[in-house]
């Protein structure tokens, strides 16, 4: 095992979930103990990178500097290519509400937009207290349906039609999502580079 304890680091039981699965599909040497990082401590990091990687990073070593322990963060959003690559870094916070303000906002952009590409990006770190920060990124290409469908997932899944299916992530099982997701291709990369 490469882990004992490994933190996930985000506050998005979702998110947990999701890199719960894929983790334990892509490597069952990964981690023993994959843990919920609202579960050891409270902390809110601020996300002031400049990127997907620096606030990934921020997050990765605030929590391994917290816990002492091996923390995996990401940092992740969706790119419109006729929003020349909006809302991207502000995915989350690009408007005030919940995920429904946020496809609201979206579709109401792109209503007169017959170019309907995009992708989702995520960057991860992996902290190792005292030893290493490994850094990859990963990508997930499709386009913007006209309207939401499906109840799986969060954020912009009921929206995001993933190359080479007929359904948006929320509508897919969520097997499929972490077999072709962003954060399953940066984690793909992870385990790649410790293999070496
Ligand atoms: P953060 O990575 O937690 O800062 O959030 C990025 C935001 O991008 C999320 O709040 C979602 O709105 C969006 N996002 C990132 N990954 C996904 C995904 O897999 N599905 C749907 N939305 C996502």
């Amino acid at each position: 095992m490469i882990f004992d304890k490994l933190i996930i680091a985000t506050g998005n039981a979702g998110k947990y979930k999701e890199f719960t699965q894929i983790i334990r599909s892509c490597s069952d040497e990964f981690a023993n103990e994959i843990i919920f990082a609202p579960e050891i401590a409270s902390m809110i990091v601020d996300e002031t990178g400049k990127s997907y990687s620096e606030n990934a990073m921020l997050k990765a070593k605030a929590w391994s500097e917290k816990s002492g322990l091996p923390c995996l963060a990401d940092d992740s959003g969706l790119e419109v290519k006729a929003l020349d690559g909006a809302p991207g870094l502000y995915s989350a916070r690009i408007i005030q509400g919940n995920d429904d303000n946020k496809i609201s906002w979206l579709l109401h952009e792109l209503a007169n937009e017959s170019n309907r590409n995009a992708r989702f990006a995520a960057s991860l770190a992996l902290s190792v207290p005292d030893e290493y920060m490994l850094i990859t990124e990963g990508h997930c290409y499709g386009t913007i349906a006209d309207s939401p469908n499906g109840i799986n997932g969060f954020g912009y899944d009921p929206v995001f039609i993933p190359d080479g299916y007929k359904k948006t992530f929320a509508e897919l099982s969520s097997s499929i999502k972490n077999q072709i997701s962003h954060r399953a291709d940066a984690f793909r990369k992870i385990i790649s580079f410790l293999k070496k």
